[in-house]
């Protein structure tokens, strides 16, 4: 089930729309009207359906309350920088995530995912953007993998780690719309019984997962890839991050390598949906799991019921 809330009135009307002789009237605020997901309708020739030239955000809900919505909105105007995308209007995505949030039966864990595209391309090839929407999704039930842990799989991403600083046209770093290479990263995972990903750069340093940021604990120093290495730098991680230096515990950006991961004293996946997700064992070698630590974390940084 889903609801949805339009926020596609982000494009203001052509100035020749209105007629010369009116005075130009305040353009008024738009009405936010969730729509059912079985009556929500995006164009066919929208170039996030025909070109995944979008980007997206999914932010999870616990409780009714939106988890890093500062930081997930930085990110979608950052990854719109990052394909050239018009701005996208965080303040209509707000109100739009707000009002389908709020049409959206109450449930203890949501995704809502917000989504802004170059928008419409006409038949003569112009654009007529950007389009965005907004969708509220039913959290999946996760307690299993936050409980027990993930099994991981160390998989070739085929680029250097340096590709964001010499290939920014790959758009490493950007969560654009394009996520059937994640997706296929995943099947890959499954056929090799495991649960999930770990990206490897071709020069042999730890990445990230197809939808995950990984953190990586020796002693009482936690470290996650740094976020100049083509990955996305994670609300999730940082929210993690927050309540390990609360503690008193050291948290850093590092240069990481498969080692660092296979000798860790715990490992996780971060993502915004998940949470939190030990790693439990990496290409079949089991990880030690922090059950007690992570439930602790997953309260404190996230509201989660213990
Ligand atoms: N890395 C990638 C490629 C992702 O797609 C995601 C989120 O889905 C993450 C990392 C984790 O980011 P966040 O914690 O903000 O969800």
């Amino acid at each position: 089930g889903g609801g949805r809330a339009s926020a596609d009135r982000e494009a203001t009307p052509e100035p020749g729309s209105t007629t010369p002789t009116a005075t130009p009237e305040p353009t008024p605020t738009p009405a936010l009207e969730p729509v059912p997901q079985a009556e929500a309708v995006v164009n066919v020739a929208d170039l996030a359906v025909t070109r995944g030239d979008g980007v997206f955000e999914s932010i999870g809900v616990v409780g009714g309350r939106l988890l890093e919505l500062p930081r997930h909105l930085a990110r979608l105007a950052h990854s719109a920088e990052l394909l050239e995308l018009p701005a996208p209007d965080l303040d209509a995505f707000e109100q739009a995530v707000h009002a389908a949030l709020a049409a959206h039966e109450a449930a203890p864990e949501l995704l809502v995912k917000l989504f802004h595209s170059r928008g419409v391309e006409t038949p003569a090839h112009t654009i007529d953007g950007p389009t965005g929407w907004v969708q509220v999704l039913s959290g999946a039930d996760h307690s299993a993998a936050r409980r027990e842990g993930v099994r991981v799989v160390l998989l070739d991403r085929g680029y250097r780690s340096d590709i964001a600083q010499t290939a920014p046209w790959l758009l490493q770093g950007a969560k654009t719309l394009s996520y059937a290479l994640n997706k296929a990263a995943l099947r890959e995972a499954a056929r090799r019984d495991a649960d999930d990903v770990v990206f490897v750069s071709t020069d042999g340093v730890l990445l990230e997962g197809p939808t995950a940021n990984v953190v990586v604990r020796h002693g009482d120093v936690f470290r996650t890839p740094r976020t100049d290495l083509g990955i996305l730098a994670g609300t999730t991680q940082a929210a993690f991050f927050d309540t390990v230096r609360a503690r008193g515990l050291t948290a850093e950006e590092a240069v990481l390598t498969p080692d660092d991961l296979t000798t860790a004293d715990a490992a996780w996946l971060c993502s915004s949906g998940r949470l939190l997700a030990p790693i439990r064992s990496v290409d079949g070698a089991p990880l030690p799991v922090d059950a007690p630590f992570t439930a602790g974390v997953l309260a404190e940084a996230f509201g989660l019921p213990a």
